[in-house]
């Protein structure tokens, strides 16, 4: 037998080379083979009868690494589909697949001590032997039970380490070491499951029995679709099924985590960015030798190694974080329905503010549409008012917060309540600038304007992370007359302060919240204070679930909108009804305050009535006319280089070669340009771009032309990307 190995994945060279391989080789095993005068770990992508190669030049392979293999079949046909679609490399596929600690071959199992007690050991006789001043020992005895076993750093803790190491002194009892699992800590929660409602419970049949496809759950804030998921998700399990559960990482909550292992147990498996390697690598091999048989995770555990799937769920569907934007680039949505397919599977994707994409689909039967139109509750939802700021300039109030604002503040601290003031915008103030000559500091790796941080005086690269001491003096024209720009969520904090010395003032930002449990300590505050303001970007905006929040303050509508994004109104009208889903949750009425200078854009007129499907229609409707995805297809070629020659070159050829095509295709091209990205340079290397813009009708060719001309001028000093209907296109 022949192996088609992929050698050293962690080059970028995607190299695959016949080995002849043992009796006992798996397709998808890691192993070891010769390379060169070195040993390599590879995988094996196929076996194979007849090798091209000579049998005397073909060598054998080394050790299978592991008692499993490491790439189940399911995979191998998922890489040759992703490599097609978003036109990714071997390599780049199986880094995806396979955990990094397993590659580098780091993996080191966690191994503590413990003491543990064989029949020879007699409680009671222990204790009667004890001295009577042995307190802590006596204490450390009483409360052991000679069938468990005990780790040796929990006892320390608790009895002390002189206690512990007599008590291994007596007969029959040793330290021992064991292997031990991470598993990833959550917070416990009792679990309350609910009797569905009737709209719940015919969306949970429908699904059963359909049992394949992808459906669309559209459901209000409030409206019980996690219910549906768990009881879809249970019923799967039950039936030996396995389940994928997706969030986007910043509703990834310790009480996400809390519901599903209140309800699941021990069955649930955890993949998210605070994981370290070793407990992502634990959860991994949990997940791989089937000991749990649902995953709950943020977009990378798509590609959990769950075997026989039985669905595969992605709420908040719509959220920009299921796409891939940086190498490997690929869409959730797209490898949730291959898996769904390769497993026969549903794939349901949950929102209530469906992205235009998949609402279109819905419409187009594509995708088989449910509807959860109220909430659980019955409440209705909070009702949104529109403050035009203009006016409140024009009658002299400069503040963050308009008077109606100002008022429902006081009404939330006079009753007890909480609030959530929302600015999708970090720090104190966006940039400093000088009003004589309007110079504005900006980093000297990226091209981009420094942001103001006042806790700590500095100016700071959001790109790169560089820091800067803040300006007095405008280092141009020597001015001292220097302004903040727009306001963050620091100054937010600030100017609240002013209205409220005493108040409990929360911010939940990057900046204050910088691990899991930081967001959880200032959650678990927020929730047990009263009354309370919190003030946060966009990691506000999902997810969360406070009873007592009646008033949610949106300080800026208008940050999002007016961005070189085609989805920047999309985006904007999502952000508003899950923020304003934050009010009102539970027996208390909810009140939102919009303030924009722009008061009449349509996107307000739909998001202040819920009323998705007008901006559906709407929105739709633009798209269409000013042919923009989903009716046309945008492709962005990113050419980025630390010699900035070397990126114009590539670009220029990329570029000439492309406009050719296009004179060939002219009715296909609305579109084609080559340009430096908005963003000319970050961490010191030079960006250009090219973007084209086409209709649909002959996509995939004008894509693979695409695709392959860049292959073609491939150069090493370059890197260039790809991008399909990019959002993020700085
Ligand atoms: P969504 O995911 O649509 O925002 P959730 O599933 O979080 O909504 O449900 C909102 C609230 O309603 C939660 O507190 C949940 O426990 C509760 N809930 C869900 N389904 C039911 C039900 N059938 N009966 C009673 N309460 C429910
Ligand atoms: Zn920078
Ligand atoms: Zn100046």
């Amino acid at each position: 037998m022949i192996a088609e190995v992929i050698v050293d994945i962690a080059s970028n060279v995607d190299k695959v080379f016949d080995y002849i391989a043992s009796s006992d080789t798996r397709v998808g095993d890691r192993v070891s083979v010769p390379f060169g005068n070195r040993w390599l770990d590879g995988y094996v992508l196929r076996l194979k009868e007849h090798s091209l190669v000579p049998e005397n030049k073909l060598k054998r392979l080394g050790l299978t690494k592991d008692a499993y293999s490491v790439i189940l079949p399911e995979f191998l046909v998922l890489n040759d589909k992703m490599k097609a679609l978003f036109h990714l490399r071997n390599v780049d596929c199986i880094r995806l697949f396979v955990p990094s600690v397993l590659r580098s071959d780091r993996v080191h199992t966690l191994v503590c001590k413990v003491v543990s007690f064989s029949h020879f050991f007699d409680k009671k006789e222990a204790l009667a032997s004890l001295r009577a001043n042995a307190t802590k020992l006596r204490a450390l005895i009483e409360s052991i039970d000679p069938d468990e076993d005990y780790e040796v750093t929990a006892l320390n803790k608790q009895f002390g380490q002189s206690a512990v190491n007599k008590l291994l002194t007596f007969e029959g009892v040793s330290l021992i070491s064991q292997e031990k699992q991470r598993l990833p800590p959550t917070i416990s929660k009792v679990d309350t499951a609910h009797t569905l409602t009737m709209a719940q419970q015919e969306i949970v049949d429908s699904i059963l029995t359909s049992n394949e496809g992808v459906h669309l759950i559209w459901g209000v804030t409030g409206s019980g679709k996690t219910e549906v998921y768990m009881h879809i998700i249970e019923q799967e399990v039950k039936n030996g099924k396995t389940a994928i559960f997706l969030v986007p990482e910043i509703s990834l909550t310790p009480q996400m985590f809390a519901l599903f292992r209140a309800r699941f147990k021990d069955n649930v498996a955890i993949l998210h960015s605070g994981l370290s390697d070793g407990e992502r690598y634990d959860e991994w091999k949990r997940i791989r030798l089937g000991e749990a048989s649902i995953v709950v995770g943020a977009r990378s555990a798509i590609f959990a190694p769950l075997q026989n799937v039985g669905v595969i769920i992605l709420d908040e569907e719509h959220d920009s974080s299921y796409i891939a934007e940086s190498n490997p680039r690929y869409s959730t949505h797209v490898v949730a329905k291959l898996r769904g397919e390769y497993n026969h599977c549903p794939v349901i994707l949950g929102s209530a503010t469906p992205s235009i994409d998949s609402f279109l689909q819905a419409r187009h039967g594509q995708i088989v549409l449910h509807q959860l139109l109220n909430r659980v509750n019955q409440l209705p939802m909070p009702k949104i008012e529109i403050v035009n700021m203009c006016d409140e300039m024009l009658a002299g109030n400069r503040g963050l917060f308009s008077e109606k604002l100002k008022n429902e503040l006081n009404n939330v601290v006079a009753s007890d309540n909480q609030a959530i003031l929302f600015l999708n915008r970090r720090g104190f103030s966006s940039y400093m600038i000088c009003r004589e000559c309007g110079y504005v500091p900006k980093c000297e790796n990226c091209d981009v304007s420094l942001v103001y941080h006042k806790e700590d005086n500095q100016l700071k690269c959001h790109y790169c992370s560089s820091r800067y001491k803040a300006i007095t003096q405008c280092p141009k024209c020597g001015s001292e007359y220097i302004r903040l720009g727009a306001s963050g969520t620091q100054k937010v904090v600030e100017e609240l302060r002013k209205l409220y010395p005493k108040l409990t003032i929360l911010r939940l930002d990057v900046d204050t919240v910088k691990n899991k449990n930081d967001l959880n300590t200032l959650l678990d505050k927020f929730a047990n204070t009263k009354p309370c303001v919190l003030v946060g970007t966009q990691m506000i905006a999902k997810g969360h679930d406070f009873p007592a929040v009646t008033l949610v303050g949106i300080i800026d509508a208008d940050v999002g909108l007016h961005v070189s994004d085609f989805r920047a109104t999309e985006r904007t009208f999502q952000l508003i009804t899950q923020v304003a889903g934050r009010a009102g949750r539970a027996n208390l009425l909810g009140n939102v305050v919009l303030q924009t200078y722009t008061p009449n854009h349509y996107v307000y007129r739909f998001a202040i009535k819920y009323d998705y499907l007008g901006f559906f229609e709407k929105e739709c409707n633009m798209r269409e006319v000013t042919l923009f995805p989903p009716f046309a297809k945008i492709v962005r070629v990113l050419v980025v280089s630390t010699i900035e020659d070397e990126a114009l070159s590539q670009t220029r050829s990329i570029y000439n070669t492309i406009k050719t095509f296009q004179t060939e295709n002219d009715d296909e091209f609305l579109f084609c340009r080559a340009m430096a990205a908005p963003i000319k340079r970050i961490e010191q290397k030079f960006r250009y771009q090219i973007i084209c813009r086409f209709k649909l009708d002959k996509e995939e060719e004008i894509t693979n032309f695409i695709f392959d001309t860049v292959d073609r001028f491939n150069n090493p000093k370059v890197k260039t990307f790809v991008e399909i209907n990019p959002s993020n296109m700085s």
